[in-house]
């Protein structure tokens, strides 16, 4: 049999998925499972792509079946998994054949890989687009040298999704974590993508009384307009479904517990390390977490009665709102992204970032077109100052107030939504109060303030000193 093109270690749902992707467009690949029995399988049923699969029984097996220089890709659990498939690779590679660790990594393990010097060369790839993308074509977004990137482009640039002008969806990101970065921040934004839909939904259902395949309808109207998006879209589907044992709607079933894999958790956290202000993707990792609660949920129920009461609202002030809630959510993102690229010397390209995340991914949506110009008109604006998104907020944010401001007044809660309230009105305050926690600083611990005018005294009359 020829010799593969490229291969690849765990054929789990990722893995498998985008080993039949690879094959259908037209590079042999070569295969390798922890479990033997699964690379087995995967081959047997690899039907008309079967001549470009070959499966390999062992490590070495593998390694013999692709050509030189090779190229693999490790699709296992982050972390420890990866660690021990890099070392079992150590003995049997060349300093010019190429590891990618296409899992969902956390960035700082990227980072460390690439530093701890292997004895390969060494990509970090994010992957989006759950196992339809991967078998159908992905977001990918590659951490690494431009030159290991240029290898293997031609294999990542055919695999991927294409965007509506038909550019693919996968490019290097910069240097090494910055792919498993920007993929980190893509799953945050997902959290709050999700999670202020979610709000509305509540609104809807619990505000509003609307049975799911009413809310259904709405979602589906909404996928219609600027809305239009693959998670604006899952929610219509998903509240139309009926449940197949009893028949009621599936959302009504489902238990509101939501779980995580940790990348909006990730997220959150590096955006305190980086001082970047993303709260509607904090809200939205809190908001899982809270989920979790179930039992303290029940009690505080008890204790304090259901909060979420009747609420008039219209369909189409809540449309606004999330139009709004999902600019801020956005501007935030890639607000954190500009902030770690000035912080890593990363030279992260925003308006790249945006072009990729178009199509293939779970937050692809018609507005990222939107986002990608207005980010390549001046990628270090804020994108709540471009021109276009800024006319979008002057028309949508009086619904944003509305709704929020109604549904916290009739006991819903809606963390993302607010929070993408607060952080614009705290954008759009030229004079805030910091400068009383500037004064309280300086009363207790001497910090010194900057003042208004010019005079050359950095403290207040309560003491403190430089
Ligand atoms: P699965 O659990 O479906 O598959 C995991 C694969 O890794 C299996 O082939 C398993 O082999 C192998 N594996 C597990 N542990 C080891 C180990 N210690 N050494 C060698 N192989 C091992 O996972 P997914 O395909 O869902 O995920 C793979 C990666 O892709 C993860 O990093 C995940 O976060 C990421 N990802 C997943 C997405 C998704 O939607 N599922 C989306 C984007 C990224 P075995 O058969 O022997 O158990």
């Amino acid at each position: 049999m020829a010799q593969a093109r490229i291969g690849l270690i765990g054929l789990g749902t990722m893995g498998a998925a985008l080993a039949l992707n690879i094959a259908e467009k037209g590079f042999p690949i070569a295969v390798w499972n922890r479990t033997t029995e699964v690379t087995r399988r995967f081959a047997a049923e690899a039907g008309p792509l079967a001549p470009r699969v070959i499966p390999a029984g062992t490590l070495e097996a593998l390694v013999a079946a692709i050509a030189r220089p090779r190229t693999i890709i490790l699709m296992v659990p982050a972390g420890e998994a990866v660690d021990a498939q890099l070392d079992a690779l150590a003995p049997l590679l060349e300093a010019d054949d190429l590891v990618i660790d296409a899992g969902n990594a956390d960035f700082h393990d990227t980072n460390r890989r690439d530093e701890a010097g292997l004895p390969f060369r060494f990509l970090g790839m994010g992957i989006s687009g759950g196992e339809e993308g991967a078998r159908h074509g992905p977001a990918i977004m590659g951490g690494g040298a431009a030159a290991d990137w240029d290898r293997v482009a031609p294999v990542m640039t055919a695999i991927a999704a294409r965007a509506e002008d038909g550019a693919p969806c996968a490019a290097r990101m910069g240097d090494a974590g910055a792919g498993h970065f920007v993929k980190m921040v893509h799953n945050g934004i997902e959290y709050a993508d999700m999670q202020m839909i979610a709000e509305v939904y509540g609104l809807m259902r619990d505000g509003m009384g609307l049975e799911a395949t009413a809310i259904s309808r709405i979602f589906e109207g909404w996928n219609g307009g600027i809305l239009s998006s693959y998670l604006v879209e899952i929610s219509a589907a998903v509240t139309a479904a009926r449940d197949p044992h009893t028949g009621a709607a599936m959302p009504d079933v489902i238990l509101d517990r939501a779980g995580q894999k940790g990348t909006g958790r990730w997220t959150a956290i590096e955006a305190q390390h980086l001082l970047a202000p993303i709260p509607v993707i904090e809200a939205a990792v809190m908001a899982r977490n809270v989920s979790a609660r179930l039992d303290e949920r029940d009690a505080g129920q008890a204790r304090f009665g259901a909060g979420a009461g009747p609420c008039a609202l219209e369909p189409a002030a809540l449309e606004q709102a999330l139009i709004a809630g999902k600019i801020l959510c956005y501007a935030q993102g890639f607000a954190m992204i500009g902030a770690a690229s000035d912080s890593f010397g990363w030279t992260l390209d925003l308006p790249q970032i945006a072009r990729v995340w178009r199509a293939g991914c779970i937050i692809r949506s018609t507005m990222l077109n939107d986002m990608a110009e207005a980010l390549a008109e001046d990628p270090g604006r804020n994108l709540i100052l471009a021109p276009f998104f800024a006319e979008l907020i002057d028309r949508a944010m009086p619904a944003l107030r509305q709704v929020v401001s109604q549904g916290i007044a009739a006991g819903h809660p809606l963390p993302a939504l607010a929070s993408g309230l607060m952080w614009f009105d705290m954008m759009r305050t030229a004079r805030g109060t910091a400068n009383l926690i500037q004064a309280q600083r300086d009363f207790f611990g001497a910090h010194g303030f900057e003042r208004l005018d010019g005079i050359a005294d950095r403290h207040g009359p309560w003491g403190g000193t430089d």
